[in-house]
């Protein structure tokens, strides 16, 4: 299974299980992939199981660090197959696919280096006996993700996991499976033993079975808050450690002495970036009632200037998205959001164009808190804008929901910023900016985002057991 798609029956279905693999920007067919049956995710296991116990992988950590590099630097060779291939898969624009391809490339080098320098702490005790903290690997991580940026969330596991010195079973989402597909060949080259890493492909029920499986011993998760919630609970059976990165309605609060302009601007990206199918995305904007006005005619005139189409092409702002099934749950929430009584401003209606998902970006107006198209996540190009008359009013307006996952703030007094930063429940907060996500930094959400952090340290320590060792000499 090392560095190759194993094509076997299913054996709960008795017949190959073939699924086809779609290009948003027409829906037409560009690959079939079978998925993975409940006995190769046996397989899978067991070979991670042998790999962790076995190899030198653990043990070894310029091994690591010289795999890890090797990889980034044949990722980097194929940085634009790669980029074309996230783009003919996602429907994301072929700009942003790019960037997602560098971040990912950094990813790697990112974990190489750090395990590198990191040393155990250790130090002298007031009771003359020494103490030393020691990470370990954990063992045997699942590692599950979706589709709205399938290869760069997909290294934000494998990197640190791999670093660390754990095995891993992959499970990238069904609907996206072909960058991590050909990643798999690139393992292989990089040189990364046999067993250590492992990919499956599938839906939820592949993935489920990945989660219950005894050997597993960590499960890191990426997608939907209410699938997290059903792992979070099988994990809980025999305590198996567990992240979750999940949903979010993230708000951007733009204040008073915000320059229209630029609000305007990270706004457009804030919200729209990946056809707004971003787990961080700013989906309810909160703009200070002073400004609400201007703030709003500016904002129609540059969402009617976006330039939606082939996401193949340089000058693309925005593409399709995901899938049709996926694009009627984004028209039923704006169907949904009038009926609850909001205006809907601007967008929501498809666009023809060589048969992909096209979708015009929607902005609803005059909404309440309660409503559905403010509590819930909607994964698509489609924003609320509210306004608010103080401080206090942002800050409730903006934690009034179940997510905690990110929020920015636009103003140009920065002790304002940092004083709201304070009291927003969000586990990334741009002041002044908005998405970009540094890797040496944390990434993860308060409430029903998530548990735990990815990114940076943390990132690393997720897949890692600590151990003290006290010695009496
Ligand atoms: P999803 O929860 O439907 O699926 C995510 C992955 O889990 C897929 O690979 C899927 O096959 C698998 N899966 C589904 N059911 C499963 C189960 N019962 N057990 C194990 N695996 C299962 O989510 P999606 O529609 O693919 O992705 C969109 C969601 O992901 C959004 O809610 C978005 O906010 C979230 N997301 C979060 C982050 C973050 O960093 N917090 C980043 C990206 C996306």
């Amino acid at each position: 299974m090392n560095g190759q798609v194993n094509v076997t029956v299913d054996k709960k279905r008795a017949k190959p299980c073939k699924r086809e693999i779609f290009n948003p920007a027409t829906n037409k067919i560009i690959a079939e992939v079978f998925d993975s049956s409940l006995q190769q995710v046996e397989e899978a296991v067991g070979k991670a199981k042998q790999a962790f116990e076995q190899s030198e992988w653990k043990k070894n950590k310029s091994l690591r660090v010289e795999v890890l590099t090797k990889l980034a630097n044949l990722l980097e060779n194929e940085a634009s197959i790669f980029a074309e291939t996230e783009t003919l898969n996602t429907g994301k624009p072929i700009k942003e696919a790019q960037l997602d391809i560098e971040d990912t490339i950094n990813c790697l080098r990112y974990y190489a280096n750090l395990i590198e320098e990191n040393q155990p702490w250790t130090k002298d005790m007031f009771d003359d006996t020494n103490s030393k903290i020691i990470q370990e690997p954990i063992g045997v991580c699942a590692l599950i993700v979706p589709w709205n940026f399938p290869l760069l969330l997909g290294m934000w596991k494998l990197a640190p996991a791999l670093a660390a010195g754990n095995t891993v079973v992959f499970k990238p989402s069904e609907l996206t499976p072909l960058s991590f597909l050909k990643l798999a060949s690139l393992c292989e080259k990089a040189g990364i033993p046999e067993g250590v890493f492992n990919l499956l492909t599938g839906d939820g029920e592949v993935g489920s079975a990945l989660v219950e499986h005894k050997d597993v011993a960590k499960v890191s998760f990426t997608g939907g808050s209410e699938t997290g919630k059903r792992i979070y609970q099988q994990c809980a059976k025999e305590m198996k450690r567990v992240s979750l990165e999940l949903g979010g309605k993230s708000p951007l609060l733009i204040f008073e002495d915000s320059e229209i302009d630029i609000a305007v601007d990270w706004t457009m990206f804030g919200s729209f970036f990946n056809q707004g199918q971003v787990c961080v995305a700013s989906t309810r904007i909160l703009v200070h009632e002073s400004i609400y006005k201007p703030f709003l005619s500016a904002l129609m005139e540059a969402v009617a200037g976006i330039k939606i189409g082939n996401p193949l092409r340089e000058e693309t702002e925005m593409g399709p998205v995901i899938s049709t099934e996926h694009l009627n749950k984004i028209q039923d929430f704006i169907k949904l959001g009038q009926e609850e009584g909001a205006n809907l401003l601007t967008g929501g209606t498809l666009i023809d164009c060589e048969g992909g998902n096209y979708i015009k970006p929607a902005v609803l107006v005059d909404v309440e808190q309660h409503m559905k198209v403010v509590q819930e996540e909607i994964f698509g190009p489609v924003i609320t804008v509210q306004s608010f008359s103080s401080e206090e009013e942002a800050i409730v307006l903006a934690n009034g929901t179940r997510f905690g996952l990110a929020a920015g703030i636009l103003t140009n007094d920065l002790m304002k910023a940092e004083r709201v930063a304070e009291h927003l429940q969000a586990g990334t907060i741009w002041i002044n900016g908005y998405h970009t996500p540094h890797i040496e930094t944390a990434w993860g959400g308060f409430k029903e985002s998530g548990i735990g952090r990815e990114l940076g340290p943390s990132g690393l320590a997720a897949f890692t057991e600590t151990k003290h060792v006290n010695t009496n000499s």
